[in-house]
């Protein structure tokens, strides 16, 4: 399947390197299908939306266009065309375009979707942005558990999109988050979401500059489970399997790499 590597949200966090909204949109026999969607057109119209102390915090570029829906129309397709959505987890930089594709089946961890919708947990109701799915997203929620892939052993291939999908649960960000195996033909991509935020965390350098991994440690849920991923994705990526590229949502040099090979 032909994978587009989409910046659908640069970053400027305080003390950090800039930072992108790595999304991927799959071109597969099924129509379109995103994984995670960044920033959306209502983001950018009310910037309230993403909440402000937040705002304040990763400073966010809110471009129209850098949307996912934006950048799908100027590749020569409509929004409908993108039948399906995977989300890593609920965090406002992964889902606020959600909206712009209304009629997409939205595909998350039961965990993820519990988490963000309907835990009464205080963590998650600071953490989460109901006005981002006040649109009522069609749902898919997975269990996730029973089968394996490269390792890990909770995963779910998606095949009500087809084949060339897996949900990987990789929990310790939020916890329901998990990662999406895409098979892109020439390579299977691995986008992490949010496990890891940069490539110095499981190749063992360059080192992780010191604000991006307290930024990392600030925002996950649970920091033991965090770091654990982190060593089962550094012994995947230390395997160095060449059919097999690791990505996450936020580094730019990844995404500059991904971008710069895929297949054209
Ligand atoms: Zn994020």
């Amino acid at each position: 399947m032909k994978v587009h590597h989409l910046n659908c949200g640069s970053l400027r966090p305080l003390g950090t390197p800039a930072m992108v909204c790595h999304v991927l949109l799959v071109e597969s026999d099924n129509g379109l299908v995103l994984v995670d969607t960044g920033f959306g057109t209502l983001d950018c119209e009310d910037p309230g939306r993403f909440g402000h102390l937040r705002r304040r915090l990763i400073r966010p570029a809110l471009d129209r266009a850098e949307t996912a829906a934006h950048q799908v129309e100027r590749l020569g397709f409509e929004r409908s065309d993108v039948r399906h959505i995977i989300v890593t987890h609920f965090d406002a930089d992964h889902i606020g375009g959600l909206a712009d594709f209304p009629d997409a089946r939205v595909h998350v961890t039961t965990a993820e979707a519990f988490g963000a919708m309907q835990s009464r947990a205080i963590q998650n109701r600071i953490r989460f942005r109901p006005p981002q799915w006040a649109h009522g997203p069609k749902l898919v929620e997975h269990d996730v558990d029973g089968e394996s892939w490269r390792g890990f052993a909770a995963a779910k291939e998606l095949t009500e999109i087809g084949p060339g999908f897996v949900l990987v649960s990789l929990p310790g960000h939020t916890l329901g988050h998990a990662c999406v195996a895409v098979d892109a033909g020439q390579r299977w991509l691995l986008h992490a979401g949010d496990a890891f935020y940069h490539p110095g965390t499981i190749a063992g350098a360059p080192p992780v500059p010191r604000w991006t991994a307290r930024l990392e440690r600030l925002v996950a849920t649970d920091q033991k489970m965090v770091k654990d991923n982190h060593i089962r994705l550094a012994e995947l990526y230390h395997r160095q399997d060449p059919d097999l590229m690791i990505v996450c949502s936020h580094d730019t040099s990844l995404f500059e790499h991904a971008k710069a090979t895929a297949q054209q």
